[in-house]
């Protein structure tokens, strides 16, 4: 492991002022359960670690019915898929929360760690660009948001600043009849990274769609919002026909790479059946609703 300092600020300006004075050279650390690892094979070389931890705004988890969830940017997974309103209101949130890693991994990462992480497979960003989440990004020269889907910029890249952090996420309420799914494929049952992650949302009115929103993960090189599909739905009966006419849209938008864990074509493959899966699900959850 290399030499750096750590530190554990208390506000949120002392974290900024932290990272900016280190600029490329300062990470910032939530659960660590990437950064730990991503450190020791010196894929980063720092001066400095800033604990995000300890400063109020990265641990809030809020819901309110006119602004709907602000979840900080170093909430656990385990306090996601513990919370009720999080589990009733945004379900894709929390099957994503649910299956990243261990007890001990979700005891310590974070969603908002898993979306600066920007991993192409990451099981948490689908379903945050399903939701419609901003990015609440705070730095230097004052506060941004940007959508989900324009955070990643490529591996491991995102719009991040020298200097900024992810402070929090803030996802709307959700619109009455709205059910969302997150699913992924691996070859085991757990503890392994997707080959293929499908996120959707789903807005019912009455008997047709209202709007739908796809998003889909380990097929490019950052999570990808499959904008075609998501707006071919809305006005759609939500028929068999019309989820598997959306699934196939959704494969156009997957530009997946061969690797150890699947060919092009398995994920291509999997982007259909796991879009159509997640959309009857999406479905089925929108009816339950209330
Ligand atoms: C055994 C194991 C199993 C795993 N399983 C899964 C899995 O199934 N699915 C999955 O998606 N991931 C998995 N992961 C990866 C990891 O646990 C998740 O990505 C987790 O959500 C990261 O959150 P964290 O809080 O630990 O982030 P950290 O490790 O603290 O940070 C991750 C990255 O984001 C940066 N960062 C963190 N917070 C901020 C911030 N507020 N502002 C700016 N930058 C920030 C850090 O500098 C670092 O580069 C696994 C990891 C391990 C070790």
């Amino acid at each position: 492991m290399q030499d750096f300092e750590y530190r554990a600020p208390k506000t949120l300006n002392e974290a900024i002022q932290l990272m900016a004075e280190k600029g490329a050279k300062a990470r910032a650390l939530a659960g660590g359960t990437d950064l730990l690892v991503q450190l020791r094979v010196k894929r980063y070389i720092v001066d400095r670690v800033v604990d995000v931890k300890h400063v109020p705004e990265f641990n809030e988890l809020s819901y309110s019915d006119a602004k709907g969830l602000v979840l900080g940017a170093a909430v656990p997974c385990c306090r996601v898929y513990e919370n009720n309103q999080i589990s009733a209101k945004y379900p894709a949130l929390y099957d994503s929360a649910f299956l990243i890693g261990g007890i001990q991994i979700q005891s310590r990462g974070s969603i908002g760690g898993n979306l600066a992480n920007a991993a192409p497979s990451a099981d948490a960003i689908p379903a945050l660009i399903a939701l419609g989440a901003t990015a609440n990004i705070a730095g230097p020269k004052g506060k941004r948001s940007v959508p989900a889907e324009q955070f990643c910029a490529g591996p491991g890249k995102t719009v991040l600043q020298d200097g900024e952090l992810l402070v929090s996420i803030s996802i709307p309420p959700p619109q009455q009849h709205t059910g969302s799914t997150y699913i992924r494929f691996i070859p085991r049952n757990e503890m392994d990274i997707a080959v293929a992650g499908v996120g959707v949302s789903v807005v019912l009115n009455g008997s047709s769609i209202k709007s739908a929103r796809i998003a889909l993960a380990s097929v490019g090189p950052t999570p990808i919002y499959a904008a075609e599909a998501s707006g071919w739905l809305a006005g759609k009966a939500p028929t068999d026909d019309n989820i598997l006419q959306a699934s196939e849209a959704a494969k156009k938008a997957a530009k997946p790479i061969t690797d150890m864990r699947g060919t092009i074509e398995q994920r291509i493959h999997l982007v259909g059946v796991l879009t159509k899966r997640s959309l009857q699900s999406a479905i089925t959850r929108a009816k339950e609703a209330k």
